[in-house]
């Protein structure tokens, strides 16, 4: 229970970067590190286009075991000397609790991806860990079954939760999940966390992610998580979910056209 929505605060003092009602926050970056070369590019476009908020997988769940699974701790360190040139603070997504206090060193925020949203002792570890959390929806998940996630991660300490609208699996294949964007006013009527919506992973193609974000704004989302990648053809993960940097800046000019909701 709690009576305002909150505002979260992800990165270093100095370099700090709300999410919350009375903002709307920016997040973009690779789907996965692969080198720092790429992060780096990635990086640049993402800041040029105004995201204030790096992304990037350093450990990637992946549906098959054979696809890429992540450069793990070596992408980590990469994160960390990108964020350090760009002043940008980074979330990445943490798969497993043994790796919490590694990723909770490098990393501004954990991000708990859509798989792992009812692991409950990844929750508690990150409930632990001392830096913000980005919650990701279970693509079966309830609205109340993710809210109950989110309280294994406040039960341990940690308020500084935000929520993730990534889609949901329904019948329909035209995209690779459903986004519900109806989550968001839900989420919003019972919780006081900030919800954000990530129209790259919902959607699996690029064209949606413009028209997605804006409609993401118009039902009073606090932000949009995206895809970036200088190549996305060679991508080693998603690349057909991901912008270039014009597409970026595009999609930035889009959504700045539109008043957030009230
Ligand atoms: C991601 O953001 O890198 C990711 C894998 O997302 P999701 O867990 O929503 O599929």
């Amino acid at each position: 229970h709690h009576p305002e929505r909150t505002t979260v605060w992800v990165g270093p003092a100095g370099h700090q970067v709300p999410i919350g009602p009375d903002t709307f926050t920016f997040a973009a970056g690779p789907c996965a590190v692969e080198s720092a070369e790429q992060t780096m590019e990635a990086a640049a476009m993402a800041k040029s286009a105004g995201a204030t908020l790096l992304r990037g997988g350093a450990f990637k769940p992946r549906t098959s075991p054979y696809a890429f699974q992540g450069l793990g701790v070596a992408a980590l360190e990469i994160l960390a000397d990108v964020r350090e040139a760009t002043g940008m603070p980074v979330v990445t997504e943490v798969v497993d609790a043994r790796d919490v206090p590694v990723v909770a060193d490098h990393a501004d925020m954990l991000q708990i991806g859509t798989r792992n949203m009812s692991n409950f002792s990844l929750l508690q570890a990150v409930g632990r860990a001392g830096k913000p959390v980005l919650l990701k929806r279970g693509m079966t998940s309830t609205v109340e079954e993710w809210l109950m996630a989110a309280e294994y991660i406040a039960q341990r300490g940690n308020l500084d939760i935000v929520l993730c609208e990534r889609g949901i699996r329904t019948f329909e294949p035209s995209t690779r999940n459903t986004l519900d964007l109806s989550a968001v006013p839900v989420v919003q009527a019972s919780s006081h966390l900030p919800v954000i919506v990530d129209p790259s992973h919902a959607a699996g193609r690029k064209d949606l992610v413009v028209p997605l974000s804006r409609a993401a704004i118009a039902v009073g989302a606090d932000g949009i998580i995206v895809d970036v990648h200088p190549d996305p053809e060679k991508a080693l993960c998603d690349g057909p979910q991901a912008l270039l940097g014009q597409e970026l800046r595009d999609l930035a000019t889009a959504v700045r056209r539109l008043p957030p909701a009230v």
